[in-house]
């Protein structure tokens, strides 16, 4: 809290991030740098964001979207303009940086085209800063894209606006780290070459951006408890276990949350139907039956359906999927429904199988916001066999819709779901330990052993609908990191 003629203040903060839902998102980033800013304004916090103005954001808002002022922006010989535009949305303020060359075609180029974009943005929000109108004292920057945002403040503003204001840096996951050779960071960014070693930016003879932001943070924080702890180790950390002991003083977890407003079964416009926790048996089956009809999927009511709703890649457990699917879909009486995009081997997978298995299994592959909705809706489970999971959204959305999750005991799948328990019954979905196709495949028996139990199924709806998983719970603890920093 801030002292400010004799009244109490609270922190005025600035939320960095490459994606925003609902303008633009790839992932649980947007839905949380999306519901954060809405939280902390209802507790009294002047929250901003500010992110690219991607060209999906322009298709879609561009009437909404006020011209503030521009300026250009020196990224080594490059003289880069800089928009800053602004909209509201739902109350909450939001900044965004335009450049058509950067921010013309995909959220991520991935490599080094991928570094430059971002290291634009880095650049471009430190100098719009004190021509904002608004003096942030705290800035809050998420992932590798906006992490070298605290090292260029503390060493190339220093005694400026922006060196006054504090940096917390929120790690969503740390298998992207944004390492790049120093030459590159050199020329783009002026880092000077006493900064390259293995105390600030160094890391394995790469320039890595989200240790700069781990050295340079005030506070670092993750985004469940257990993957706080996992990722002090070597086994998850990929090379940053060291500085994050090191500063183990200040970093720690805090569980996402989600938008209870935009994900919630009552209003979601994507649903054919609605209901709650005590209508969901009408309203779950009235959008099975949509979904079932709309990807072609047997009309069967009595058929326990999994779903996944996911970015298809190793770390999501998709491997495990494949290892097993023939097996699900030949010997047991099951739907299954897939969503998602990623990497190229298992999107063909899944193309492949699909034709094996017509009526039995489907998928979509591409993003499609509405669609997801409706799977997490109609689905009775939601398989999310991850290797590692930093937090993970999507399994907290799914029993806000009902559709109890099967998920593997790692990070934030372990401090979200609670396992079911043959001997009393409680638990509100299906966990296994280790990373083992079989095991997940004898859990998935287990959850369809249930579904046969229609009283059990319908206690475990119930109690996976209740948890409360709204990111105002999150807000109120980066409300106490953001006040211990100041
Ligand atoms: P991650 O951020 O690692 O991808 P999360 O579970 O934290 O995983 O968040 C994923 C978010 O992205 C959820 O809101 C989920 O519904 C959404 N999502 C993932 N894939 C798709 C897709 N193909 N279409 C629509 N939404 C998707």
């Amino acid at each position: 809290m801030l002292i400010e003629h004799g009244q109490l203040q609270m922190p005025k903060v600035l939320i960095a991030s490459a994606e925003c839902s609902p303008l633009s998102k790839t992932g649980g980033l947007a839905d949380m740098t999306g519901s954060l800013p809405k939280a902390l304004k209802r507790q009294g916090i002047d929250a901003r964001v500010i992110t690219p103005y991607h060209r999906c954001i322009k298709e879609k808002y561009a009437d909404r979207v006020e011209h503030l002022f521009c300026f250009y922006v020196k990224l080594g010989w490059r003289n880069a303009y800089v928009g800053i535009e602004r909209m509201e949305l739902d109350g909450v303020t939001v900044y965004l940086v335009d450049n058509e060359s950067y921010f013309g075609d995909r959220i991520y180029r991935g490599g080094y085209p991928e570094g430059e974009q971002y290291c634009y943005f880095c650049r471009a929000v430190l100098d719009s800063i004190p021509n904002l109108g608004f003096e942030p004292d705290i800035i809050h920057c998420n992932d590798w894209h906006t992490a070298m945002i605290p090292m260029l403040a503390r060493t190339q503003y220093c005694g400026q606006i922006q060196d006054r204001a504090k940096y917390l840096v929120t790690i969503h996951n740390i298998a992207f780290q944004g390492k790049f050779g120093f030459d590159f960071v050199q020329d783009m960014l002026g880092v000077d070459g006493k900064y390259y070693s293995s105390d600030y930016l160094e890391l394995n003879g790469c320039a890595n951006f989200l240790k700069a932001g781990c050295v340079f943070a005030d506070r670092i924080n993750t985004v469940s408890p257990s993957y706080a702890s996992e990722i002090r180790t070597s086994s998850f950390a990929e090379g940053l276990e060291g500085i994050l002991n090191a500063r183990q003083n200040v970093f720690g977890g805090i569980l996402n949350g989600i938008d209870r407003d935009v994900f919630n079964p009552d209003t979601d416009q994507a649903l054919p139907v609605h209901y709650d926790k005590c209508s969901y048996r009408d309203g779950k089956t009235a959008c099975k039956a949509a979904l079932q009809r709309q990807m072609g999927l047997q009309q069967r009511e009595d058929v326990p359906l999994f779903a996944m709703v996911t970015r298809m890649t190793e770390q999501k457990g998709f491997d495990l999927v494949a290892c097993v699917l023939d097996d699900m879909m030949c010997r047991d009486d099951m739907q299954f429904m897939l969503l998602g995009t990623g990497e190229e081997r298992f999107e063909k997978f899944m193309a492949a199988a699909e034709h094996r298995y017509p009526g039995k299994l489907c998928s979509y592959i591409g993003y499609r916001e509405e669609l997801s909705r409706l799977v997490y809706a109609a689905s009775d489970f939601f398989l999310m066999p991850s290797r590692f999971e930093p937090c993970g959204l999507s399994q907290m959305i799914a029993m806000r819709y009902g559709s109890i999750p099967i998920v593997r005991k790692t990070g934030g799948l372990k401090d979200t779901v609670a396992p079911y328990n043959r001997t009393d019954g409680e638990g509100n979905g299906f966990s296994f330990s280790n990373y083992d196709a079989w095991e997940m495949r004898d859990t998935m028996r287990l959850a369809m052993e249930c579904y046969q139990d229609e009283e059990t199924m319908n206690r475990m709806i119930s109690r996976a609908m209740e948890v409360d998983f709204g990111i105002d719970r999150s807000a109120e603890e980066y409300i106490r990191y953001y006040i211990w920093m100041l």
